[in-house]
């Protein structure tokens, strides 16, 4: 396989705040059905204050299976894979999106503690989320990860855990799926 954009290694933005794919999708693919979503991840990535998000490999990878499975067309096309490709290129090259991988140093024993203890502490989260919450706890820089995922923000276990780094797990702000599944007041049904 050959052509595409030539994703940059790094940026050297600092960045205070990884995102987990329900943000990063709408983001690179430049769409989504609600536009409140999409306007939402476009906040946190062009954040007035310059500090661009992260977004751990685990993110990147899941990104291109949920954009896959959630295709009208029922597969992306190459024309979003290239599309999305860019954008990811282009955010990294401006310093908006950082990728982390195993957090700091690369310590991979590190790493795998951290994803069994989040693992043996709640066996409800998915397998992909074990490693994005440790990627984002393993990253020095990071304060907090910004999820929609359910299972993640409602257990008390790894809040726990989280709390200990200290990382905050929260929704972005404006984020219009977190308040439907809330049924707050107002909320878009
Ligand atoms: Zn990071």
């Amino acid at each position: 396989m050959e052509g595409g954009p030539a994703i940059p290694h790094g940026s050297s933005s600092p960045h205070h705040y990884h995102v987990d794919t329900c943000y990063l999708r709408p983001i690179l693919i430049e769409r989504d059905d609600d536009r409140d979503l999409l306007e939402a991840a476009r906040r946190l990535v062009n954040r007035a204050d310059g500090r661009g998000v992260c977004a751990s490999v685990g993110v990147v990878g899941e990104t291109i299976i949920k954009a896959d499975a959630n295709s009208s067309e029922g597969q992306l096309s190459s024309d979003d894979l290239e599309c999305m490709g860019r954008n990811l290129a282009r955010y990294i090259r401006q310093g908006r999106i950082a990728l982390c991988s195993l957090g700091s140093a690369d310590n991979s024993e590190v790493f795998f503690r951290r994803a069994l203890e989040i693992r043996r502490a709640d066996g409800r989260i998915g397998d992909m989320d074990v490693l994005i919450l440790a990627s984002a706890l393993g990253c020095p820089d990071c304060e907090v990860l910004y999820t929609n995922d359910g299972p993640m923000l409602n257990s008390t276990s790894l809040r726990a855990i989280a709390q200990e780094k200290p990382l905050a797990l929260r929704e972005a702000p404006g984020d219009p799926i977190s308040r439907r599944r809330r049924g707050r007041p107002g909320a878009r049904r």
